[in-house]
């Protein structure tokens, strides 16, 4: 052990799921040195010795990944770079190229100066106090070092030609495609040359400074273009993803977004077929619809917390072959290796439809109809945040009321359901509300108003 320059991080930027910080502001090429300095500890602690390192397309990004390349060799780690392109490219390579860990560089869906790192260890998500424990490890200086080799290889053909390998369908359609200039860019161009049907491609070359749109397709104005194209086109559907390429974004053929849990309903119900009783997890934000419908046909329906690590986590234990977010992040760890991918997503939809006589547009339909709020995302100081959601529960449960209380509180009562919780990434307040009909709405929204007030705290109109 040696003990070279000690480094602090910027107490903002090591995150619950993630480390992330704004260019100039929190985050410097000096602190993908010392995160590649950091994280070679627990590699070699482990007995690994080789990390895969990606990108994705931020202009920031090939400094950071020189930097935490040389922190990585530096301190004995064989480094493989793979480049630029999605995260899940990265994951594919964590789980393929024989490697103990995998960093990837990347801002996700976050404005042109930010950036930062997603971490994995020996397959499994790096998160929550392991994160913090390579804060403890830079300020302490208890680096290791050594002489690492580094390698680059070209993944992506392979990364395709994988995506492709699982593709089933019969029926050849008309597709939409938004890149959003993020990561996923070349990767999509590739996939669609080699899928059958028309492919229409918006947004494929990439670019850091994001000029068509933010890449984040839970907000409805990033996918006004794809709806329009869907439109023009008379396509299928349309599919979009975030910068980095592990959330989508679906629209139908009459322009209707798929939120997160009406897009898991229809590929839980294929897998089932295939799966009987099998398990399927989906956040707390979630609606009852999709929760009711997989025990309907016969899965096993899990609500668990919000946040990519902690699913990927969740399946790992449980076994379970299918997850999915609100966020759109989904999770296929049947035929595939259990990741956030939201390409992989895009072919076993395309799969879908194409063994299907019913378009997307009628699987919509035919969900029971229900009325809901979007999120709701307030502030709410994060020394206070937790605690309302305390007060909130503790007054909840000697009221008896129906609750689960795995992340926040989700609250039915006979009209349906309303979620509060406590963001892990943001100082702010989360809340939804989902029921029958619009008077029911009405009647959750007033009981959830009036138990933020019994906190002192006020939310926004919604
Ligand atoms: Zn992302």
């Amino acid at each position: 052990m040696s003990s070279a320059a000690a480094h602090r991080f910027d107490a903002t930027i090591l995150r619950e799921y993630d480390i992330r910080g704004i260019l100039g502001r929190t985050l410097g090429e000096a602190d993908a040195r010392a995160l590649g300095r950091a994280f070679a500890i627990p590699v070699l602690e482990g007995g690994g010795k080789r990390v895969a390192v990606g990108r994705d397309g931020r202009l920031s990004s090939p400094a950071l990944e020189r930097e935490l390349v040389a922190g990585l060799a530096e301190s004995g780690i064989d480094v493989l770079r793979i480049g630029l392109g999605p995260t899940p490219m990265l994951y594919f390579a964590s789980a393929t190229a024989g490697v103990d860990g995998a960093i990837m560089v990347t801002g996700s869906h976050n404005p042109p100066d930010h950036n930062g790192f997603k971490i994995v260890l020996r397959g499994k998500s790096f998160y929550g106090p392991d994160i913090q424990r390579l804060g403890t490890i830079a300020a302490t200086g208890a680096f290791r070092s050594g002489a690492g080799k580094v390698t680059s290889a070209e993944l992506l053909d392979a990364y395709v030609a994988r995506l492709l390998q699982d593709y089933d369908g019969k029926r050849a359609l008309t597709v939409v495609w938004d890149a959003g200039n993020g990561a996923t860019g070349e990767a999509l161009v590739r996939l669609a040359a080699k899928l059958p049907g028309r492919h229409v491609l918006l947004n494929e070359k990439i670019d850091g400074t994001f000029p068509a749109h933010h890449p984040d397709p839970t907000e409805p104005e990033t996918l006004r273009q794809l709806q329009a194209t869907v439109a023009a086109e008379h396509a299928d559907l349309g599919i979009a993803f975030d910068g980095d390429g592990d959330r989508i974004g679906v629209v139908d053929a009459k322009g209707r977004i798929l939120w997160g849990d009406q897009l898991m309903t229809v590929l839980a119900a294929d897998l089932v077929r295939t799966r009987p009783g099998a398990t399927i997890i989906a956040d707390v934000k979630a609606s009852q619809v999709l929760f009711d419908e997989i025990a309907r046909i016969g899965g096993t329906p899990l609500m668990w917390r919000t946040g990519h690590s902690i699913i990927k986590s969740k399946m790992a234990e449980t076994g379970a072959p299918l997850a999915g977010e609100m966020s759109g992040h989904i999770f296929y760890a049947d035929r595939y290796y259990g990741y956030d991918d939201a390409l992989y997503a895009a072919v076993r939809l395309l799969g879908i439809l194409g063994r299907s006589s019913e378009t997307l547009a009628s699987l919509r339909d035919r969900l029971p109809q229900v009325v809901n709020t979007p999120e709701l995302r307030f502030p709410c100081a994060d020394e206070r945040k937790f605690a309302v959601v305390a007060e909130v529960r503790d007054r909840l449960r000697q009221a008896k009321a129906e609750m689960a209380d795995i992340d926040g509180v989700r609250v039915r009562t006979k009209d349906g359901w309303w979620l509060l919780r406590a963001s892990n990434t943001q100082a702010v307040l989360v809340a939804r509300a989902e029921a029958r009909d619009q008077q029911g709405l009405e009647r959750l929204k007033s009981a959830l108003v009036a138990e933020l007030g019994r906190s002192g705290i006020t939310p926004p109109k919604f």
